[in-house]
């Protein structure tokens, strides 16, 4: 069977040309992710444009994921070449945009004096090098290296997220989503959420008229408010890089799953992000614990998993996405569908309040037990915003689900979500006639053959979001 987990890739310096980003496309990436850390808005918005026409040459639906950095601090440059920082060794630390060395590092927020105390402990670079605060003085703080490493380019600097004064989202994180909503994005990132006003105060339309809002949970506060800022967002992902500065390390795979699951009962795409397969930056081969880490990332129930650093600054982006399209295949393969459905029975969460959701979420569990029961092979959902399709993908089928959707926003939001191949119906009509359109195009794009029984999912009524029709239907060989 095909790979059912979806891939994000981050693009960067490694990857942004024309042919990296084909054979990315090639490899397998369904969804591209713009990080704003290097670059103008304006150099981004071509990655954009160039990636949405690559797409449409290759004839494959590729998401756009904008990654809003939020209050990030990150250390000025050390520079191209890993540059040592020796254990034991001080370090200078002040406010800076400038060029950082092993004796002394720049950092850009105007607000590090006065946040940030003595005895604090900063994670550099996603734990390569850990700091601990012996001193602050009027224009510097002083600090020794507990764990040495090397470093490059412009490492984040973790600050404590309740010290932080600054909050997500930020005034440049505004500017910035402003800026790309004019360019159709399909879905926007927001970092360091501590708390539900923080997406409130995003100036989004619900999606699909705006992007689909993904909440990352990388905070403390974040995990302590878990369930509202699902209830939130559009998708969750799990950001273990900063999420692990802030927990303890041995806590985070438990926090993957519980986030996972709240994500599944919520009928929310959760990603699982962030040092999957690390060493490929430099090494064609995944060590075998990262192999481990994509499966059990999949088995866990991720709609997607992503990379980072491998495909925006790693020697073979292509052959990264490649490795991780292979793995999560054949964990896919080996996925426990039947299980799976039977927990979500118990574990998702039916709001009875909202009887257009109680009843797209009543229809798709009718729906996961027919497929299972007669062994169909593919399910179609008609839907326009989404919804129909993520509370199917929630049952994880063993079927293939074909996303329909007349809306073309709803078609980019839907390449995040699990197992689903988002396609374009152009058909508005009543139900009889969308319901024979969708078919007759899953027909002859190859998807099913005449004489085979499929489900489909829809709604009779096209402006509501409630699906509550589900039909059995044997497809036809005529037109
Ligand atoms: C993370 O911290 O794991 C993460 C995905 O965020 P970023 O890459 O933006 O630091």
């Amino acid at each position: 069977m095909a790979r059912r987990t979806k891939i994000i890739a981050t693009i960067g310096p490694a990857s942004e040309d024309v042919a990296t980003l084909r054979n990315l496309i090639r490899a397998g990436m369904d969804v591209a992710r713009l990080g704003l850390a290097h670059g103008t808005l304006d150099e981004a918005a071509e990655r954009l444009k160039l990636i949405r026409r690559l797409s449409a040459e290759e004839g494959k639906p590729v998401g756009i994921l904008v990654d809003l950095p939020g209050p990030k601090v990150r250390a000025a440059s050390f520079g191209e070449k890993p540059l040592s920082i020796i254990e034991k060794s001080e370090i200078r630390l002040s406010v800076g945009r400038g060029q950082s060395t092993a004796e002394v590092m720049e950092v850009d927020y105007d607000g590090l004096l006065e946040d940030v105390q003595a005895g604090d402990r900063l994670s550099i670079g996603d734990g390569r090098v850990i700091l601990k605060v012996t001193e602050t003085s009027g224009d510097h703080l002083l600090a020794r290296v507990m764990h040495g490493g090397t470093l490059t380019g412009r490492p984040g600097v973790h600050v404590p997220s309740d010290r932080l004064s600054m909050t997500a989202p930020t005034a440049e994180d505004l500017l910035a989503l402003e800026y790309f909503l004019e360019l159709d994005i399909d879905m926007v990132a927001v970092s360091f959420v501590r708390s539900v006003d923080d997406l409130r105060r995003l100036p989004v339309e619900q999606h699909p008229a705006g992007p689909l809002v993904v909440a990352k949970i990388e905070t403390r506060a974040a995990v302590d408010d878990l369930a509202a800022i699902i209830g939130a967002s559009g998708a969750i992902m799990v950001a273990r890089g900063d999420l692990g500065n802030e927990c303890r390390l041995e806590e985070l795979p438990i926090l993957q799953k519980e986030i996972i699951r709240e994500c599944i009962a919520l009928g929310r795409p959760a990603i699982t992000a962030t040092q999957m397969l690390e060493t490929m930056i430099s090494n064609p081969e995944p060590t075998r614990a990262e192999v481990s880490d994509v499966a059990n990332a999949v088995w866990d129930g991720s709609s997607a998993v992503m990379l980072s650093g491998e495909t925006a600054i790693g020697s073979d982006p292509a052959n990264v996405v490649a490795t991780m399209s292979r793995i999560a295949e054949r964990a896919d393969d080996e996925f426990d569908h039947r299980s799976w459905a039977s927990e979500l029975s118990d574990l998702r969460l039916t709001n009875r309040n909202d009887p257009e959701s109680a009843i797209t979420d009543a229809m798709t569990m009718a729906a996961a037990r027919a497929l299972a029961e007669l062994r169909i092979r593919t399910v179609l959902c008609i839907s326009g915003s989404g919804f129909t399709v993520r509370s199917m993908a929630r049952f994880r089928p063993e079927a293939k689900i074909l996303g329909f959707s007349a809306d073309k926003r709803t078609v980019g939001q839907l390449t995040l979500s699990w197992g689903t191949e988002p396609l374009h119906l152009a058909e508005q009509g009543n139900i009889e006639e969308r319901v024979a359109a969708a078919v007759v195009a899953a027909r002859d794009a190859g998807h099913v053959e005449p004489g085979e029984l499929v489900g489909v999912l829809a709604g009779t009524n096209v402006h509501s979001r409630s699906t509550n029709v589900l039909r059995l239907e044997i497809v036809s060989s005529a037109c």
